[in-house]
């Protein structure tokens, strides 16, 4: 291609929109264009890194049992409805679009696609000889995401590859989940990318297993925990740890003590000069769950430690089913707003002890008349501990649970694993954290989908059984953006060759220099007949201007053919490194077929 006839162009200065390097070089380097809000047209130099890295992914996944296909875009809601999704996707979460046709039926932007194979599924295999079966397909998902960022990182449109397995048992469910993992593990290696396979939240559905491709970088929207010897990695959602033990209590007797103005743990724990491991502290949380009921939640657990939403989320949804419904619709720290609506005197807020009364909730049918009162691991086991007295002001210290407070009667993991904290399989090794950008997702779903909908095959007793089922994601865009986030410097970006747009770009220092147009113009026909992909920047500029465009854009070789020409020679520059090289004319193709060859192998 001639940047002559292409639509090219480039910025200066950093566009105000973009915050992370990544997202502003696509902009200035001319790759992508936003058109609104996570909304954005991939120009010319970014299909093709889109479309390298779809073959990467496809190559992959072909090696495996895998075959592609392509699923609608539009998802009838009844799909949804089958599988309890609807709501949560178009309410709760408002992550899918949804609309209505012109017969007023409702339909989905597919924001991803268990539903649609899941009933494919149902309708075309009959029987475990038709088994395992794996689909999967490339295109364009919708989402609404709350905080559509970082350009194609986080759109509301973007690539993704999204793959589902079939399978009769188990076994064979955990045999091509790790084929999946070697394949996503291959694609991320061969797309240049320096990433960590880790063990990821699996949300309610539980599952036996799920791991997150987290590309390393430190514009990364998630944590995630690991240890030096290289034996532990979770996504901070999902880790577990050892905390750090708790200190003996200072306090001997039950007593209540009069604590003004202590409504922050800190704050408690400098007026009692006692450490925060000898604290109970009570969390209010809102569950509503999509029958409408609205829950009361008390979080017991250890002041020096967090909540952990995402597990609390879980065991919310474990919990549904007591409440009459089926999944969580929203988990909130109930505002003062939030809490007029059910509380029927003013809360104790910052003082509530364990056993604040149920009489604070004035219930209705909507609304549970009791507290869910459920107590961390690390709660469970203190003496003498300090806690609220459910009285402003107060606190009472050196309470025990069986004496002043009974204990409750659920106990949960809800605690947050943090860096500094001993790792579970060794404790002589400390968390570390990262920060990384969740590539990939890999899942073994079980059986959630296909019993929902009626997905059942026949075994070989000639028994119905429901299919069971793995899915596995990689945001092919996101992927792309990542690349850049891991490999520019401050002219640009450096493009991994696998994935680079093009190969070479030739920059002719001088268009009006008849030999330099020719030898270029010579090259571009050799380099591109050889496959290789080739550039040339015939534009009528400066040779500093070319040269800052080619380092901008990030083509991995850039040939100039100047004045090294009178010894037959061109100059050929390495993008990564600057590394100059004068090669002779005969010999560019060769050398650089070599180059490229060895780099993306
Ligand atoms: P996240 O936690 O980042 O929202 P997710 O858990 O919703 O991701 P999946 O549903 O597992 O993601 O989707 C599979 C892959 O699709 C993700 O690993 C990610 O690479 C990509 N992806 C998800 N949401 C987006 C988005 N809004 N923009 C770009 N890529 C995305
Ligand atoms: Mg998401």
């Amino acid at each position: 291609m001639r940047l002559s006839q292409m639509l090219f162009v480039t910025l200066r200065e950093d566009p105000a929109e973009a915050e992370i390097p990544s997202h502003k070089l696509l902009l200035r380097a001319g790759y992508i264009r936003r058109i609104g809000s996570g909304i954005y047209a991939y120009l010319p130099l970014m299909w093709r890194v889109l479309q390298k890295v779809s073959q990467i992914v496809r190559e992959e996944m072909n090696a495996t049992l895998a075959q592609e296909c392509l699923l609608p875009q539009l998802q009838p809601s009844e799909l949804w409805r089958e599988s309890g999704r609807w709501d949560t996707y178009t309410q709760a979460e408002g992550i899918m679009f949804a609309l209505k046709d012109r017969q007023e039926r409702e339909l989905g932007l597919g924001p991803t696609h268990e539903e649609v194979i899941t009933t494919i599924a149902k309708e075309m295999i009959r029987s475990y000889r038709q088994l395992p079966l794996h689909l999967y397909q490339i295109q364009t998902k919708f989402r609404d995401e709350i905080r559509p960022r970082f350009g194609l990182m986080r759109g509301r449109e973007f690539i993704m590859k999204d793959g589902y397995s079939f399978h009769a048992d188990e076994e064979s469910l955990k045999k091509t989940y790790q084929d999946m993992h070697q394949a996503y593990s291959n694609m991320l290696r061969r797309s240049g990318l320096s990433f960590r396979a880790v063990q990821a939240d699996s949300g309610a559905i539980g599952g036996s297993g799920s791991q997150e491709f987290m590309v390393l970088a430190e514009a990364g929207e998630d944590e995630v925990l690991y240890t030096e010897d290289g034996q532990y990695a979770a996504n901070v959602e999902k880790a577990v740890s050892l905390p750090a033990d708790a200190e003996t209590s200072i306090f001997t007797s039950y007593e209540k003590r009069e604590t003004p103005g202590t409504d922050t743990i800190e704050k408690l724990c400098q007026f009692l000069k006692c450490s925060p491991t000898q604290v109970v502290k009570n969390v209010l949380y809102q569950a509503v769950y999509d029958n409408g009921m609205t829950v009361l939640v008390l979080v017991i657990i250890r002041a020096d430690q967090e909540v952990n939403e995402v597990k609390l989320q879980n065991e919310l949804t474990k919990l549904a089913a007591k409440y009459g419904g089926k999944t969580l619709l929203l988990l909130t720290v109930p505002d003062a707003e939030a809490q007029q609506k059910w509380a029927s005197k003013c809360l104790p807020l910052g003082y509530i002890a364990p056993d604040v009364g149920d009489d604070y909730i004035a219930s209705n049918k909507q609304v549970n008349a009791k507290f869910l009162r459920l107590i961390d691991r690390t709660a469970v086991d203190l003496k003498n501990f300090v806690t609220g007295s459910n009285e402003s002001g107060y606190h009472v210290v050196g309470a025990n649970w069986g004496d002043q407070f009974k204990l409750p009667e659920i106990v949960v993991d809800v605690r947050k694993a943090r860096p500094g904290d001993r790792a579970m399989h060794n404790p002589d090794q400390t968390l570390q954290s990262a920060r990384g950008i969740e590539v990939g997702h890999i899942f073994q779903l079980g059986t959630k989908y296909s019993k929902a909908l009626g997905a059942t095959y026949t075994n070989e007793q000639g028994e119905e059984v429901p299919l069971v089922m793995g899915c596995y994601g990689v945001g092919v865009s996101r992927l792309a953006q990542s690349a850049v986030e891991q490999s520019y410097d401050k002219d640009g970006i450096i493009w991994p060759v696998a994935i680079a747009p093009y190969h070479v770009i030739i920059s002719v220092p001088n268009v009006s220099d008849a030999e330099q147009l020719q030898a270029a113009e010579k090259l571009y026909e050799q380099l591109n007949k050889a496959g290789i992909e080739t550039l040339l920047d015939d534009r009528n500029e400066r040779a500093g201007v070319k040269f800052k465009d080619a380092d901008l854009i990030g083509i991995p070789y850039r040939i100039v053919t100047g004045k090294s020409l009178k010894s037959g020679k061109v100059e050929v520059v390495e993008r990564a490194n600057h590394k100059a090289h004068e090669i002779a004319l005969d010999e560019v193709v060769a050398t650089l077929k070599q180059w490229i060859d060895a780099a993306v192998s």
